[in-house]
């Protein structure tokens, strides 16, 4: 995907929240090829040890939610709690996170099941 086909990814998923009244703090993506050896790409964890010092939160205190096991040791390695999403390649890797012990904040069927078990409302 090039650059403007993220960023017009990015924006529509800003305008689509904010139409339902949701808004994100930041977004980031790791746009480097799996052969640059960047910091960022998962399972590293850079990209979200980056973001939780840019958001000021200790990466205890937040979750990573994600569908690959990939998204799961990325959590792990930034200290940071891992949930499981069903959907996307969530069900193709719910065995392998579950038997590496990496789902240490749960196992969602989907991104509202989470929100809902996290923040309440429905
Ligand atoms: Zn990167």
């Amino acid at each position: 995907m090039s650059d403007a086909d993220l960023d017009a990814v990015h924006a529509r998923m800003i305008a689509e929240a904010a139409e339902r009244g949701a808004r994100f703090a930041a977004v980031r993506a790791c746009r480097h090829a799996p052969t640059d050896g960047c910091r960022c790409r998962k399972p590293r964890p850079g990209l979200l040890v980056s973001l939780c010092a840019h958001l000021k939160v200790p990466p205890a205190d937040a979750v990573f939610v994600g569908d690959a096991l990939s998204d799961l040791r990325a959590a792990r390695g930034a200290g940071m709690p891992g949930a499981l999403v069903l959907t996307g390649k969530g069900r193709a890797s719910a065995a392998e996170v579950r038997r590496a012990g990496l789902a240490t904040a749960g196992v969602f069927d989907d991104l509202r099941a989470f929100a809902v078990a996290e923040v309440g409302g429905g």
